[in-house]
């Protein structure tokens, strides 16, 4: 009789980070049993970060963006299946599109998110939407960016770099509003407005003139679709528990796609780190999630670095003007976050001694 406690067919939903770093630490972590991931993407599993900057940028081609060469997965005895996607889960199977039907003892949904849209603007969040940006920005076409959060702005600065001319609106009355306090973001819009963005903030975008590019970059939705028909908590994202289990216990998520009771995040590192403790607790560890999230962004050659909680008193090093600085969040004398302009070095001593 086959112990429960002990899963022998994991079936992992979502070809992302989250997804794709749970497959690999099952195996690092000894597991022998079968591995099936599934994605809907055609593409094998790739780096979504370069999709605004690198590739866009023509920099790197699509293949460098692999997460593993092609082979990799075999190796490791790890089923991929792409270009198909899970139409239904629970009761122990996932039923794919294509008529498959998985048989599982845990699931990981690791499903990722989808961007809100605007009519007849374009979107940025695959390697599909990345080729097709970048074929207009060939064709010379200006763009309009609508929204001033890290991908739009780093669109723009790519943009701006190919050469295009480049509008952004934003209509909070500054750019990276849910990400910085304001007097970190003013050098932000200084730089881009410096490179020759016409930057808008405080007005809401009523269209562009013809033959402009308009691309959306108004934030995402969690993908939830999946959870939802399979029967679990969702609210803003798939409800989990500390150790990123769902309302069913053989059901965990990771990644953008789930919300911890910390909050939901969209950054590529909290959805890595999601993906190693949600393998570990497949396999029965129990343990929390207790990660401090952190990201990052680069535009014109600035690498703008954040971690933590921004609240506090400001401990400010350098002069975040001049786009050279380290700035601590102190609350009551314990350190909670930090942002970094162009200091790596001071970001890393930084997010080592969080809430330390
Ligand atoms: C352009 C861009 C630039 C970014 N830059 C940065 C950055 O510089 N720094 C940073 O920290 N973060 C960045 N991010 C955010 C980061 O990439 C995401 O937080 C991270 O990729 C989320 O990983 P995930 O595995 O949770 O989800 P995703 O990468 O979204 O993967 C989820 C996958 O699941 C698939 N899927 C969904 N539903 C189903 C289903 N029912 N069946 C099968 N497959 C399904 C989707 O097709 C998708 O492939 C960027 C994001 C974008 C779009």
């Amino acid at each position: 009789m086959p112990d429960p406690s002990r899963p022998s067919r994991i079936v992992i939903v979502g070809t992302g980070i989250a997804g794709t770093t749970a497959a690999l630490t099952l195996r690092d972590e000894g597991f022998t049993g079968s591995i099936v991931l599934v994605g809907a993407e055609p593409a094998e599993p790739y780096r979504r970060p370069p999709l605004s900057k690198d590739l866009l940028a023509g920099r790197v081609p699509a293949e460098r963006l692999r997460i593993k060469a092609p082979e990799y997965w075999e190796t490791r005895g790890i089923g991929l299946r792409t270009g198909t996607e899970a139409v239904a889960a629970g009761e122990g199977r996932v039923l794919l599109a294509d008529g498959a039907s998985l048989p599982y003892d845990r699931l990981l949904l690791a499903t990722g998110g989808r961007p809100r849209t605007l009519p007849g603007a374009s979107t940025l969040r695959t390697l599909g939407d990345a080729l097709a940006l970048r074929a207009a920005l060939d064709d010379g076409r200006p763009l309009a960016v609508v929204g001033g959060g890290l991908v739009g702005l780093e669109v723009a600065a790519t943009a701006r770099g190919l050469g295009a001319d480049v509008t952004v609106v934003e209509a909070a009355p500054r750019v990276l509003g849910r990400i910085l306090p304001g007097p970190l973001a003013e050098p932000i819009e200084r730089l881009h407005r410096e490179h020759g963005v016409e930057l808008h903030t405080g007005r809401a975008f009523t269209g562009a003139a013809p033959g402009t590019h308009v691309l959306a970059a108004i934030g995402t939705e969690p993908e939830t679709g999946l959870a939802e028909r399979a029967g679990l908590a969702v609210a803003d994202g798939i409800v989990v528990d500390a150790r990123l289990a769902t309302s069913d216990p053989a059901v965990y998520a990771a990644g953008d796609a789930a919300r911890t009771p910390s909050g939901r995040r969209e950054h590529w590192s909290d959805a890595q780190a999601q993906g190693v403790t949600a393998a570990r607790n497949m396999l029965g560890a129990a343990l929390p999630h207790t990660a401090a999230p952190w990201c990052w962004s680069d535009q014109y050659g600035l690498t703008l670095q954040i971690c933590g909680a921004l609240e506090g008193e400001q401990k400010i090093d350098g002069d975040p003007s001049e786009l050279d600085a380290s700035v601590s969040f102190i609350s009551d004398g314990v350190l909670t976050g930090a942002v970094c302009f162009n200091r790596p070095k001071d970001f890393r001593t930084l997010r080592a001694n969080l809430g330390t």
